[in-house]
């Protein structure tokens, strides 16, 4: 085994780390060294001394679900009074205030909800792509792919192919949590998905020419080496397909949960954040998470192994259920990119530059506050949900 001297050298020499060197940088490197590998990496990566950033929103166009992670803090059950599906119109309006200011995606996530089935999404898909055929649609994280396989009784590619057609772009990351299941089964999160599972479903996106994110939720009940695990998990898929575009890793958000506990600390998630940049030597973004973070956390991740400030996002439910409220504008991103020694530029999904901020070209409103999926006590039940099947009792009865 080398001393962690060597190990920094070998680091810095731009080899490949083992698991095991991995777990040993990460308990026993100083902070300072460990940030400075990161960002040396960074820098080689990505020379021109650019931080980019996306703007999207995050939409969750429902919070029931079946699953239950008991990390979640944003779920409701089937029947719940505060239970909502999303309706087109109200999507489309999203769309129309994400792309007046300069927004090209929305990032589409929601709970398993077993009265939504795949035809739901396939005609939100095609009416979207129809009204807006230059917006993004990077949606549905591998668990909901998965949950869309055991509701249509179809194979995972055939949900995939059948998303894409209807105008799917690309699959975030999201539902990794740890990928161990020895961890999955402590968070109920093994039956939403196995680490196999995710990794099949990313596996099946790749092949079928999707690219993808990756991320990593740390903090719960998993060890270190766990942590390392899941890195090299995503590391080996990474040079079997080369489709992640991205890792970006948060911690848990405990308030509101059922496990609850302690929120991981900020040097926690800048060790942490720095050394999945040394070993994911095969992915060329990192992104920081100011969202669970704060954006002065967000910056400094800056220096520890990330090129890109996530996204302006606009609308946010997950995390806030969990305690994280965090809101950055364009102006505030850009501030802090700059104020970091970076030059700001906009991008899309694949990384491609859009160009500068909108905020250099025109006035944006100021957004000093995320919008949520709904105004907090609106009920209603979008009409076109009637011409849809449901699956539980509650559904089938509301359905008529
Ligand atoms: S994390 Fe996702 S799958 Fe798990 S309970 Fe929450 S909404 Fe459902």
């Amino acid at each position: 085994m080398l001393s962690t001297t060597a190990l920094v050298e070998k680091v810095r020499a731009g080899e490949r780390v083992s698991a095991a060197e991995a777990l040993d940088l990460y308990r026993s490197a100083p902070t300072a060294v460990l940030g400075r590998l990161a960002d040396d990496i960074r820098q080689r990566k990505h020379p021109e001394g650019i931080v980019t950033y996306i703007i999207d929103r995050n939409v969750n166009y429902t919070n029931i679900c079946v699953a239950k992670c008991n990390f979640c803090a944003f779920y409701r059950e089937v029947g719940s009074p505060e239970g909502y599906v999303l309706g087109f119109d109200e999507l489309f309006r999203k769309i129309d205030e994400t792309i007046a200011v300069g927004g090209v995606q929305l990032l589409l996530q929601g709970g398993h909800n077993p009265d939504l089935p795949l035809s739901w999404y396939e005609d939100l898909f095609r009416a979207v792509k129809e009204r807006y055929p230059a917006f993004k649609l990077h949606a549905l994280s591998p668990p909901e792919v998965i949950h869309l396989s055991r509701l249509s009784q179809l194979p995972v590619p055939a949900i995939v192919d059948r998303l894409i057609a209807a105008g799917l772009d690309s699959i975030p990351g999201g539902g990794a949590e740890i990928l161990v299941d020895r961890v999955r089964k402590l968070l109920h999160c093994y039956g939403k998905a196995t680490s196999d599972e995710w990794l099949d479903v990313m596996r099946h996106a790749h092949r079928a020419g999707l690219r993808t994110t990756a991320t990593m939720m740390y903090g719960t009940v998993e060890t270190d080496v766990e942590r390392i695990e899941h890195m090299m998990r995503l590391r080996d898929l990474q040079d079997e397909t080369g489709g992640f575009t991205a890792f970006i890793t948060w911690s848990y958000q405990p308030d509101h949960t059922e496990l609850a506990g302690a929120e991981a600390t900020g040097v926690d998630y800048l060790r942490t954040l720095a050394i999945s940049r040394i070993v994911l030597d095969n992915f060329d973004n990192l992104q920081a998470s100011w969202v669970t973070q704060g954006g002065k956390v967000g910056q400094l991740s800056l220096a520890f192994g990330a090129n890109d400030m996530g996204s302006v996002m606009i609308e946010e439910n997950v995390v806030r259920a969990a305690g994280a409220s965090y809101c950055m504008d364009e102006l505030e991103i850009v501030r802090n990119i700059e104020d970091a020694g970076f030059q700001p530029k906009r991008r899309s999904m694949h990384y491609d530059i859009l160009g500068d901020p909108i905020c250099f070209e025109r006035d944006v409103p100021r957004m000093l506050e995320l919008a949520t999926a709904r105004e907090a006590g609106d009920t209603h039940v979008p009409a076109e949900l009637r011409l849809y099947p449901a699956r539980s009792r509650t559904g089938k009865k509301e359905r008529g």
